[in-house]
């Protein structure tokens, strides 16, 4: 199903046109960077958002919870968009978006807060030469990325590893366990940094709250916060201001340039079941594309194919990749890994030795088979961004293909460790990914260096930015996105609001 098309419009709905200093489109890691520091900088911001808020506190009941999958799971498909689950449903505005391209499927966030609302949390950031290894063009920025950039984004996230007494307890076994096996396969172990207040989980260990935390029930949310999300720390300073307002369910279809030199969005406001409520146009001095690498990239090739922005650089649509994100079953080890798997994804390890850097992290599952034992376990890593989006007539949408080789090399260095793992701690591996690859790391689409520059400008068009994962060429230094997402976008926004306030919007 495709979903940025899949709405439907009666021929009564109101058109209106509204002037605006600034919009953001999409409200993730780098839609919440951009929103703040253009507030904080006195810029009156209007953030466009395709999907919903939702609100979290103890014992809510605001996402589906796995073994009862509804349509919150997913973004206005009429099926889940989880590989092997089974169920059908009316479409409405949920969480999930499965971008289906070919060769690849692209998972994505859909709501106020973009991907940190179902993402596990794992923040990490890499080391200066995987970063470099990366995205070469902007190696030069890595100092002061680490020097105040990174530690900015831990600070509003909030981050912290498991304390030691929550890892004793029972429902992390399993994680003690990937801790245990991971030397004996050549990794060394790490606690990963999440955005957690440890209280929440300590509360559902009292009993206080139904657990959440403590059976990775958290695919498509946390239901008793604790989770110090975009939409609760980036989006709410910005909001405080008084000078940001957030508008959910807008969609944003086109980005045209008009003979003003002023950049012209078409946007549809859809109720929960699709339907376009008003379709809007909103003209604006400048643009801050932050849809996600699919989102972003969609809407540019889009504008370029269909003449709505001429002399777009030719390098949009390319330098695409996966993170080199790959999901394993582990089934039947020798030790135990509890009837509970507590989350987020909190231990990890790495092999400083490898030819091509990776990571591989034990997620807990919140599902446990019946008599099997079973733990997930995902690696990523640096790879090409072999990936290209070309527009498609047909459904007025641009579409992904992935080369089946786009990352074997790497590939193949993790089914490696996997085995290695296997190997030291009993049972076998099974590629998740094998037949249908997925990914939760979208990448790319509008690299650095050759269609924005390092501060997201898009080359040759004033006004016009791009902050979010597409500016990403395929991977993130072994290490999951998000960190180095909102601390581009950091780094970015400080030389956009010294130099571009006041005399490009
Ligand atoms: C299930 C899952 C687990 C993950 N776990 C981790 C993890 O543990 N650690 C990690 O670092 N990363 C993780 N990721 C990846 C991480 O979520 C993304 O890399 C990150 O959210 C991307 O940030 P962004 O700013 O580029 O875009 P996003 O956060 O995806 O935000 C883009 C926003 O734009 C909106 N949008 C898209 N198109 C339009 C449009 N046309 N009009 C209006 N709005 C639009 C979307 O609804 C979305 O809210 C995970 C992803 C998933 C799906």
């Amino acid at each position: 199903m495709n979903n940025l098309q899949n709405t439907t419009s009666s021929a009564s709905v109101s058109t209106t046109t509204q002037r605006e200093r600034a919009v953001v489109v999409g409200s993730g890691f780098g839609g919440g960077v951009t929103a703040l520091r253009l507030a904080q900088a006195g810029v009156s911001t209007l953030v466009l958002e395709r999907g919903l808020r939702w609100p979290t506190g103890p014992n809510a009941a605001t996402f589906c919870r796995y073994a009862t999958m509804d349509n919150r799971s997913a973004w206005l498909s009429d099926h889940s968009v989880i590989a092997g689950v089974d169920k059908t449903w009316t479409p409405f505005t949920g969480v999930l978006e499965a971008v289906e391209g070919n060769g690849m499927t692209a998972m994505c966030g859909a709501a106020v807060g973009g991907g940190s609302l179902m993402y596990h949390g794992m923040t990490l950031q890499p080391i200066k030469a995987n970063f470099a290894a990366s995205m070469p063009m902007a190696a030069c920025l890595y100092d002061e990325l680490n020097q105040w950039a990174y530690p900015t984004v831990a600070r509003m996230l909030g981050i912290s590893t498991i304390p030691d007494d929550i890892l004793a307890t029972d429902p992390y076994k399993s994680s003690r366990l990937f801790l245990d096996v991971a030397p004996e396969a050549g990794l060394t172990p790490f606690r990963v940094p999440l955005p957690i207040d440890w209280r929440f989980v300590q509360g559902e260990l009292d009993g206080q709250y139904e657990p959440t935390y403590l059976t990775s029930d958290i695919a498509f949310g946390v239901n008793n916060g604790g989770k110090h999300s975009i939409d609760v720390t980036y989006l709410a300073a910005a909001e405080a201001t008084g000078l940001i307002r957030v508008a959910p369910l807008h969609v944003v279809r086109d980005i045209a340039l008009d003979s003003n030199k002023c950049w012209v969005l078409s946007v549809d406001r859809i109720d929960t079941g699709g339907t376009v409520q008003e379709k809007k146009t909103i003209i604006a001095n400048a643009v801050f594309l932050n849809a996600g690498s699919p989102g972003t990239t969609r809407l540019l090739v889009k504008s370029r194919a269909k003449g709505l922005v001429p002399n777009l650089p030719n390098a949009i649509g390319t330098k695409w990749g996966n993170n080199g994100d790959r999901i394993y079953a582990w089934i039947g080890m020798n030790g135990d890994a509890g009837t509970q798997q507590g989350g987020p994804a909190c231990v990890g390890g790495r092999d400083p030795q490898s030819p091509i850097p990776f990571t591989v992290i034990h997620a807990g599952s919140p599902i446990q088979a019946e008599g099997i034992k079973m733990m997930t376990v995902v690696g990523f890593g640096i790879n090409d961004a072999a990936g290209t989006w070309a527009y498609d007539a047909t459904k007025d949408d641009a579409v992904l293909t992935w080369p089946a080789t786009g990352d074997t090399a790497l590939q193949e260095l993790i089914a490696d460790r996997m085995q290695a793992i296997a190997v030291a701690g009993g049972g076998q591996m099974i590629d998740t990914d094998a037949t249908a690859p997925s990914t939760w790391h979208a990448l790319g689409g509008v690299p650095m260096g050759d269609a924005v520059d390092l501060y997201g400008r898009v080359l040759g068009h004033s006004g016009l930015y791009v902050l979010d994962g597409a500016r990403i060429p395929g991977s993130t230094g072994a290490c999951n996105p998000s960190m180095t997402i909102a601390a581009l976008a950091e780094h970015s926004m400080a030389t956009i609001v010294r130099n571009d306030i006041g005399r490009v919007f």
